[in-house]
């Protein structure tokens, strides 16, 4: 969700990665029902669900609707207002936002392996 400079760092940034997800922080989970919720929420296609330094997270991959083809913006001038906060002094050009997750779960796989592990009690 960037300002996507036609000039300098975001020309060059193969795939504009921050235009082809979004994320939505989510309540701290702390129950096995909390969980099985995402769990849920993990089984459609595109979410992922991440923890890092501020927090659990989904994660809904999927390009931005107005990217065009060759990385611009297409609705620049009245893109919203979080592309317009997003400062690509140090973004995910520079280092994958992943770097700084503590827990990442791609899958229902992965999360319910987790879900096993935290509750000693759930169920299959
Ligand atoms: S990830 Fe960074 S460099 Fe790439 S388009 Fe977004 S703000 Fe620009
Ligand atoms: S509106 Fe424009 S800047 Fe914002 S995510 Fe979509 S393509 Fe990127």
């Amino acid at each position: 969700m960037p300002a996507i400079e036609v000039e300098g760092k975001c020309s060059r940034c193969i795939g504009t990665t921050c235009c082809t997800y979004t994320t939505e922080a989510l309540q701290t989970p702390t129950s096995k029902a909390d969980f099985d919720h995402l769990l849920w929420q993990i089984s459609h296609a595109g979410v992922e669900i991440y923890k890092d330094g501020d927090g659990w997270y989904l994660l809904i991959r999927g390009n931005c609707e107005h990217l065009l083809p060759g990385g611009g913006c297409g609705i620049y001038a009245a893109r919203p207002q979080v592309c317009r906060d997003y400062d690509n002094d140090w973004c995910e050009y520079d280092e994958p936002a992943e770097k700084h997750f503590i827990h990442h779960f791609r899958d229902y796989a992965q999360l319910l392996a987790y879900c096993r592990k935290r509750f000693k009690t759930w169920a299959a």
